[in-house]
């Protein structure tokens, strides 16, 4: 081969090669896209035409042919087709209908619910719903955490929605526990005592813990307190207590005697003195005095007598004036009592009896509130059914002795008798003796206020 025809060879071949790549080029840029190649377009929202080019020929050429159903999730194809030179060239775009949406879940009920304690959360309900998948009520999942319920719900597309219902386990109610039968109760010496129970309810809780503590030792004679602790679920506790008394006594004649307003340096050494010498115990409703008379607050307790609250100040204008003024001064009076006998004292006397009419001028129906909440406090209040008058009508020793043992019913069990421990008290001083010969004359039991005697109360009237 000569020289010349490698030449054109060579000169043709490229010539070939340069058509056909410039063809295949020139076919290839034929036509574009205009926008992405893939695109996605939320369900219900538009999508947009963006169209496609040519780059050689009139844009008006291109025929565009596919649909989206913007309403439908799926993958949507759309051709652009163009002809030139009876070749035809296209290109394809992917349109892909997505569900952005997340179904939409609904409680019924609160979003913070009220549990009471322990108890179970009892489901009130939802609702699920999607735009695009519909009810989606049926595949809620509901899982509890910490007091917390998740409900989730996910649709076709993984759109997940989650609302949180938050449980309130707050049970600030203690349970309700009352006793069958009275707070006071006795029994004989050697004779078997049978607790009459008590009722609990709760506002949750369905089981109750109720605990009784304290025993009644029958064969022998004293004071004994049963205790009764109810506990809800969550803790709340209610305690009531019931006192017993074991007593040998057989006569239904009983006199409480108490002395008010003490102690006095003049009358209560003498009280005292009698009470030792005839083998009798009282009860002393105490106010505050100077320090100095302290330790006739000890002698008293030291020698079996109840040392019971009476005032700290007496003062009816103070105490009768509030509520938070009466306890104010009952506390006061409660601690001095407890630091000199080592005894929280929860027997107590209203100055003035809780008949008083006294406080009308200072708050009105503050004694029947007071009444009320004073048991509810655990406190036992007597007022008296004997009056000696030693505080008014009585001048005499003569006219105290006939005015209690007037009072005195031998067929009551609780004679509870009113007198005074002021300074120089004589007329009472001297009728106490007698007083006494005449109970045990009469075949009374002389007796000191415990938390198992029972209450003796007035009629209210503020
Ligand atoms: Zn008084």
């Amino acid at each position: 081969m000569n020289k010349k025809l490698i030449k054109i060879l060579i000169g043709i071949g490229c010539f070939v090669i340069v058509i056909v790549v410039g063809s295949i080029f020139f076919f290839k840029n034929l036509i574009s896209l205009k926008g992405d190649e893939v695109v996605q377009v939320a369900l219900n929202s538009n999508y947009e035409e963006k169209g496609a080019k040519t780059n050689f020929i009139d844009d008006d050429n291109i025929k565009i042919t596919g649909e989206v159903n913007n309403k439908k999730v799926g993958t949507y194809k759309i051709k652009y087709e163009v002809k030139f030179l009876g070749i035809k060239v296209d290109k394809y775009r992917t349109v892909e209908v997505v569900d952005r949406e997340a179904p939409e879940l609904t409680l019924k009920g609160g979003e913070t619910v009220n549990v009471c304690g322990d108890a179970k959360y009892e489901e009130e309900g939802y609702t699920a719903t999607d735009a695009y998948d519909g009810d989606l009520t049926d595949k809620v999942k509901i899982e509890e955490k910490d007091n917390i319920i998740f409900y989730t719900v996910e649709d076709k597309s993984g759109n997940k929605t989650t609302v949180r219902r938050y449980i309130n386990r707050d049970d600030k109610e203690a349970p309700k526990l009352t006793l069958v039968g009275s707070e006071t109760d006795s029994v004989v010496l050697n004779s078997k005592y049978s607790d009459p129970g008590y009722k609990v309810s709760d506002n949750c809780s369905e089981k109750v813990d109720v605990k009784v503590e304290g025993k009644v030792d029958t064969s022998k004679v004293g004071s004994y307190t049963l205790t009764y602790t109810a506990t809800d679920g969550v803790g709340n506790t209610t305690t009531v207590k019931r006192y017993v008394k074991v007593t040998n006594n057989t006569n239904k004649c009983v006199i409480y005697l108490t002395f008010d307003d003490g102690p006095s340096k003049t009358s209560t050494p003498k009280i005292l003195e009698i009470l030792k010498k005839k083998n009798v115990k009282a009860t002393f409703f105490v106010i505050n005095h100077s320090s100095s008379l302290d330790y006739l607050i000890k002698q008293e307790y030291n020698e079996g007598h109840t040392v019971a609250l009476h005032s700290y100040t007496h003062n009816y204008k103070t105490v009768y004036s509030s509520k938070t003024a009466f306890y104010n001064d009952l506390e006061k009076i409660q601690d001095k009592v407890e630091k000199l006998t080592g005894v929280k004292q929860m027997i107590t006397r209203f100055p003035g009896g809780s008949s008083n009419t006294v406080s009308r001028n200072y708050q009105k129906g503050i004694m029947s509130e007071l009444t009320k909440e004073m048991k509810e406090k655990g406190y036992h209040y007597f007022d008296w059914n004997v009056s000696s008058g030693d505080a008014g009508g009585a001048k005499t020793s003569n006219d105290v002795y006939k005015n209690v043992t007037k009072g005195i019913s031998t067929k009551r069990s609780n004679n509870v008798v009113l007198m005074h421990d002021f300074e120089n008290n004589n007329k009472t001083v001297n009728a106490l003796e007698r007083i006494i010969d005449y109970g045990l004359a009469k075949g009374c039991r002389f007796d000191k206020i415990d938390m198992t005697t029972p209450m003796v109360t007035h009629g209210v009237n503020n």
